[in-house]
């Protein structure tokens, strides 16, 4: 498929093979170390990772930050990573030692032929990331929308993306030996790579792996979109790509790639049924043994209390001194009253349905005539937007809202709260009500996905309560939850334990990395 590479770049490659064996080390505190993980998960493996947005160049939401971290401690496990993304606008003026590399993409798309650049960063000694540079494609505003409206050629751009990816997993020099690709977006990748393996010979093709991040986007365009994937028709079938006449491209990747894995033991469960499987349950219970639930872990480098530079004062579990001071600073520079002892709610989230916004606006109804402070962060549907923007007119004491995406804030935001609301209809995993943990924002949480795997409520373990759940979705039972946690707010040394409990949680991504190495060696037929 396409020219592997240019003749220039036969002649001289500019991706140079690295070596996959690991940096020997002195130690032998930390040859032991090694040794164990390698036991458990076996030696150093050449992946390729695959995602349409990666923190810090690109982000919609959790998709970014776990490709991103998940990428880095890989790499600090030894391991020989690529990540492939689009280049997206702004990226190259914000990442200026970002280089072109000595590669075209010269790939069948339908009827056409389409060339891309490749440009790459070296984010760690063993960490590469890949940028597909087309500006007609990804030079926009958006990574997939504007205003709402989905660009009308998402299909063209992730399919022609879907087989850049293909194209380097097959002649990247260091020749990866598991493609873990990400969503819809690089849903089609399972099936090219199936094919260009059957139908071309590839010698060893990958292990390929595909994490749903969110079940509800899957990618859904017209029959003929299938035409841009130049695969036979064989592939596009009910138990294949195709879905109810139209093509789906995750349920392309759910059909063909090796490992399925989602980002909570919770959220892999609940998918194979009816409630939660968006009419892809009974093709996921078909494939639940190789559907793996693995939770997502938190980059504490970047969400940390201690000397982040997004905050204006540090502070630890045992030092909370720093937390007050943050919360002053936040309600000053959102126009709040500033006040030590008022109880402060935050929510920072993308406005949709899935969040539990109109759950959440109910409660915040029934709950502001208390004295209590709300403050939200976030971007998404008009009527949402309006409708907070309406809460804070009225209660201009009580409410701040800062509508649009701001990362730094969210650091504040979360440094500064008592509670933190996340009352989502569904969630596959959630990062927030993690970074809530760490930063003392005593999580209220829904029961669903990945904010049952994380959040421990008084219920199930009093000494290690973490946070308050509630399970009915309706804003009754979230304004509950959020009595019990304003009655907690009353009792100093009850409020201590629960943000110390929240505080010592342990989400590393060393944690998890193994269970991602695992999951590439599944072996199931
Ligand atoms: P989802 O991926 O469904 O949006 P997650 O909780 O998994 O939800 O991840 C959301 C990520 O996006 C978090 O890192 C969160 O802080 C961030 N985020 C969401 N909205 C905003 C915003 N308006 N400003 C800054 N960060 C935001």
């Amino acid at each position: 498929m396409g020219k592997p590479v240019t003749s220039k770049a036969r002649r001289q490659p500019a991706i140079k093979a690295k070596s996959a064996t690991k940096t020997p080390t002195r130690s032998p505190v930390k040859r032991r170390v090694r040794e164990l993980s390698e036991a458990a998960v076996g030696p150093p493996q050449r992946i390729l990772l695959a995602s349409s947005e990666v923190h810090p160049f690109s982000k919609t939401g959790g998709l970014a930050d776990m490709v991103g971290a998940l990428g880095k401690a890989l790499a600090h496990a030894g391991h020989r990573v690529g990540i492939v993304t689009p280049l997206y606008q702004g990226i190259r003026e914000r990442f200026p030692q970002m280089q072109r590399v000595d590669w075209v993409f010269d790939l069948p798309l339908g009827a056409n032929r389409v060339q891309a650049e490749l440009w790459s960063i070296e984010l760690l000694p063993q960490l590469t990331v890949y940028f597909i540079y087309k500006p007609e494609y990804f030079d926009r505003p958006g990574l997939y929308n504007e205003h709402g409206v989905d660009y009308p050629d998402n299909a063209e751009r992730f399919i022609f993306y879907s087989k850049c990816i293909a194209h380097l997993a097959r002649y990247l020099p260091w020749k990866p030996e598991v493609v873990h690709v990400n969503d819809w977006q690089a849903g089609l990748v399972p099936a090219l790579i199936r094919h260009q393996s059957l139908a071309e010979g590839w010698g060893t093709p990958p292990r390929i792996c595909l994490t749903i991040h969110n079940l509800a986007y899957q990618g859904l365009f017209p029959r003929s979109a299938y035409n841009l994937t130049n695969l036979p028709l064989n592939y596009f079938h009910p138990e294949g790509a195709e879905f109810y006449g139209l093509l789906n491209c995750l349920k392309a990747g759910i059909a063909y790639a090796d490992v399925l894995t989602t980002v909570s033991p919770r959220y892999a469960r609940e998918i194979t049924t009816e409630p939660f499987g968006c009419a892809l349950d009974g093709m996921l219970r078909k494939r639940q043994s190789r559907l793996i639930g693995i939770l997502n872990g938190v980059d504490y480098e970047e969400w940390n209390t201690e000397g982040n530079p997004n905050l204006k004062h540090s502070y630890t579990s045992r030092r909370l001194t720093g937390k007050l001071a943050n919360k002053l600073a936040l309600q000053q520079e959102l126009g709040l009253p500033v006040r030590a002892d008022v109880p402060l709610f935050g929510t920072i989230t993308r406005l949709t349905d899935q969040k539990g916004i109109d759950i959440e606006l109910g409660a915040l109804e029934e709950m502001l005539p208390t004295d209590l402070q709300f403050v939200l962060l976030g971007s998404g549907s008009d009527e949402y937007e309006r409708a907070f923007q309406g809460l804070a007119r009225r209660f201009p004491h009580k409410v701040a809202v800062q509508l649009g995406y701001n990362e730094a804030l969210s650091h504040r935001i979360e440094a500064a709260c008592d509670f933190y609301l996340m009352p989502s209809k569904f969630e596959p995993c959630g990062l927030n009500q993690m970074y809530s943990l760490r930063y003392g924002a005593v999580p209220i949480v829904r029961i669903t996905g990945g904010l049952d795997d994380t959040v421990t409520d008084a219920n199930e373990d009093p000494a290690a309560a973490n946070g308050f759940k509630f399970l009915d979705y309706s804003a009754r039972a979230l304004a509950k939850a959020m009595r019990k946690a304003l009655a907690i707010y009353e009792v100093p040394a009850l409020l201590r334990r629960y943000r110390q409990n929240a505080m010592s949680c342990d989400f590393s991504w060393q944690r998890t990395v193994g269970e991602y190495l695992r999951a590439y060696r599944l072996d199931i037929k």
